[in-house]
């Protein structure tokens, strides 16, 4: 199968979209990557692991290579359970923080955050829920708070919590990161997204743990993360713009231009950027997006996101499957504007002087002058492949490699098609390979002909340094000169 769009699509699993035939539904929609959220996962986190297995079962049934994405929590601060799931909080009434994991109710729930009571003050406003309802601390001790509901709402299990005007003294890894890292990287991730990080350090950190089992993501949602992201950039293999809480941390009209800005950055260095939360927050209980999520959407295209992702809308949302599909319309309609090539090609910036990066120009300069139907790119590493997508060409580019590994990681990336192939040796038997899975995938027939881009030597990472444009026909390959 495969997609008619250049965007990828991220769909968070949750209790909507459990079963195999759920995840099956969400991937026929059009998901690309499947998020897995550990802010809602215990050990000896059997839910990730049934989740995992299906994806991978999926993947083996479909015969396309599926991204999977592990989300650890970070020190997001969150309430603990209620008796009833849920209460109302009324605009005047008290309501309580504290330490006790007794289930909570009207009055009070746990906060298990040790490090918030010791920095609160009275006055500081609490925010719960992605900011939804705020109270006012009005006093407070080591273990607990005392509030007054500000602003009225729905609280439930586990929701959010931010404590915007206070700086909070928190570890980039809780303990509980530390072990779902391990749990997750066993287990076989392909992206490990890092929340509330704030600074390069906490990601380095978190890296040396991966050990290189799976890429790392940075999500960018405190202001902190805004101010020192060139450097976080720089150690990150890819960036998540988590609109969520950064919208609570900072002026949710603030938002708009660091998400413009942290897009353009990422496209700069070819590293990918998902554009997360609320993009068709009305789907959960409606089967069809506002203007304005449909407008969202688009814009995050237009300005040359790899990936919009979707997170109560497929994990608890009614419409689940509607919401990936209006996604896939959403891009489809946008990709073939030709204001969005006029958009993305103006928008595009100059490549540093390495030899990879002239064959990717020269690949994509090739196939929007003359009649190539795709761009193949063999890659162990991956580099090359996303380097031809930074490259923004209008042509389906396949990525083929040998590892598993990176066909899944590629699975985020704008524009590309991954497939698993065996080891090529010789360049001319790349070309073949690429030939057969541009015909195999109707990408091109017997009369047309791809640009073939690679590293010779092969299994070198980063030695792109070959170009060949070759007909799709065997015979003709075959009877050509070259090597
Ligand atoms: C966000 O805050 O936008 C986000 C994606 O993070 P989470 O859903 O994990 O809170």
């Amino acid at each position: 199968m495969r997609r008619q769009r250049s965007l990828k699509i991220v769909a968070t699993l949750g209790p909507a979209s459990s079963t195999y035939e759920t995840i099956k539904a969400l991937f026929e929609a059009g998901a690309d990557v499947f998020r897995l959220n550990m802010s809602h996962s215990v050990p000896p986190h059997d839910d990730i692991r049934e989740k995992h297995q299906i994806i991978r079962d999926l993947e083996r049934d479909i015969g396309r290579p599926i991204g999977i994405l592990a989300d650890l929590q970070g020190p997001k601060l969150r309430c603990g359970v209620f008796a009833n799931e849920a209460e109302d909080l009324v605009e005047g009434q008290d309501f309580r923080f504290d330490l006790d994991d007794a289930a909570g109710d009207a009055k009070r729930v746990q906060l298990p955050h040790k490090e918030i009571f010791e920095a609160l003050e009275p006055g500081a406003t609490l925010l719960v829920n992605d900011g939804k309802i705020a109270l006012k601390v009005k006093d407070c001790g080591d273990d607990f708070a005392n509030c007054t509901v500000e602003v009225a709402g729905k609280i439930s299990n586990r929701k959010g919590v931010n404590v915007p005007d206070v700086i909070l003294p928190v570890a980039a890894l809780s303990e509980k990161d530390k072990g779902d890292l391990e749990f997750v990287c066993s287990l076989g991730v392909d992206w490990l997204a890092l929340s509330f990080v704030q600074r390069s350090e906490d990601v380095t950190e978190a890296r040396e743990m991966a050990a290189g089992r799976a890429a790392i993501l940075s999500k960018i949602e405190k202001p902190a993360a805004v101010d020192s992201f060139d450097s976080i950039l720089e150690v990150s293999d890819g960036v998540m713009v988590a609109r969520g809480d950064l919208g609570v941390e900072l002026p949710v009209y603030a938002v708009p231009p660091i998400q413009k800005r942290l897009i353009r950055a990422c496209r700069a260095v070819g590293k990918p950027v998902i554009v997360a939360t609320q993009m068709m927050e009305s789907m959960i209980d409606s089967p069809v997006p506002t203007r304005a999520e449909v407008s969202d959407v688009a814009t995050a295209i237009y300005e040359g996101a790899d990936a919009v992702m979707l997170s109560a809308e497929s994990a608890v949302g009614d419409y689940a499957n509607e919401a990936v599909g209006t996604m896939n319309n959403v891009a489809i309609q946008v990709e073939q504007d030709p204001n969005y090539r006029k958009v993305i090609s103006a928008s595009r910036t100059r490549s540093s002087a390495t030899i990879p990066e002239a064959i990717t120009v020269a690949a994509r300069e090739i196939a929007e002058t003359t009649d190539i139907k795709a761009i193949c790119c063999f890659t162990e590493s991956g580099s090359t492949a996303v380097l031809a997508s930074r490259e923004k060409a209008f042509v389906p580019i396949i990525a083929l490699t040998p590892k598993v590994g990176t066909a899944r990681r590629l699975a985020l990336v704008w524009g590309l098609h991954t497939v698993v192939t065996n080891e090529v040796a010789r360049f001319k038997l790349a070309v073949v390979s690429a030939a057969r899975t541009a015909r195999r995938y109707n990408f091109a027939s017997e009369d047309d002909k791809i640009v073939v881009i690679a590293g010779v030597p092969f299994n070198t990472p980063g030695s792109t340094n070959i170009l060949r444009v070759a007909p799709v026909d065997e015979k003709m390959i075959f009877s050509a000169e070259t090597e």
